[in-house]
């Protein structure tokens, strides 16, 4: 039986490579594609029938972001986990949570340790060089936090100062003008690995700033209203979706349904609403 499976895989590279040099006839290239789809969903497939065989789901997430994902007690909270569970139930398994820097979520997707990533993860074209986005879930922007007192009254206002970042965000990348593309430039960047420890030194009169996701910076300032603002302008337009390895589209199958009956029974909306006056780390 493996030996005929080698032999048609074979076959179907010849046809493949030759599809590729001579940019063939129809009829080969037809054959090619058809091939090629059928060999890849039996491999996803795989990649299912081995989550439901094990009876759990792997989330690569960094419980530092409330209120996408942080601790309660020895579990986890969230708007990021409540959709990675329905993922979990959608595939009638349980959900392990891997709480990891926000850095290594990505890599962890790509090394297949994580089925898949959900950590507020801004689609940009940089990551989607590494792994598939869902369809997105939530709009956000990169705020600037202050102290109440500040000088810093608008986001121009930052060239020059020393402002927080969390490692490896989009917040990190816009104040480094790593792509070239911010409209501030001149930050010394201060990089952290929890946006809690970057507010906490600009409490403590160490920074003068920290640029951080807007949810996540109206909880911070929620939490020290006496002490810290934020910025009404904001610097950037994104929005989140889940990660997959590149070309499991199986999995990421699975979780646009769930996206999308979420979005459509108004559930995502609830969650989210929910978390506007939860306020816990
Ligand atoms: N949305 C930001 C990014 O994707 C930050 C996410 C986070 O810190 N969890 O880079």
């Amino acid at each position: 039986m493996k030996k005929i499976a080698a032999l048609f895989l074979s076959a179907v590279m010849v046809l493949s490579l030759g599809a590729c040099q001579s940019k063939t006839t129809e009829a080969s290239s037809n054959t090619d594609s058809t091939a090629s789809t059928a060999n890849e969903q039996s491999a996803e497939t795989a990649t299912l029938d081995t989550i439901k065989a094990d009876g759990y789901i792997t989330l690569a997430t960094n419980a530092e972001f409330e209120p996408f994902e942080f601790k309660d007690g020895d579990g986890y909270m969230g708007i990021d986990i409540e959709i990675s569970k329905k993922i979990a139930e959608k595939l009638g398994v349980e959900l392990q949570v891997h709480d990891i820097a926000f850095d290594t979520v990505i890599a962890e997707v790509q090394s297949g340790k994580a089925n898949f990533a959900a950590a507020g993860i801004t689609v940009n074209e940089d990551r989607k060089k590494n792994v598939d986005f869902s369809e997105t879930y939530f709009n956000a922007n990169q705020s600037v936090i202050v102290l109440a007192d500040s000088e810093i009254k608008v986001p121009a206002d930052l060239s020059g100062k020393k402002v927080g970042v969390q490692q490896g965000t989009t917040g990190d990348v816009y104040c480094t003008n790593e792509d070239g593309t911010s409209e501030v430039t001149n930050i010394e960047v201060q990089r952290y690995n929890k946006g809690v420890d970057a507010v906490t030194d600009l409490i403590n009169g160490r920074l003068d700033a920290v640029v951080i996701d807007d949810f996540p910076a109206t909880k911070f300032v929620e939490k020290n209203s006496d002490k810290i603002q934020k910025l009404s302008d904001t610097l950037t337009v994104e929005e989140y979706a889940i990660a997959v390895k590149k070309g499991d589209t199986a999995m990421l199958q699975v979780i646009n349904e769930v996206l999308k009956e979420m979005k459509d029974s108004g559930e995502l909306q609830t969650v989210i609403d929910s978390y506007e006056n939860v306020l816990v780390g």
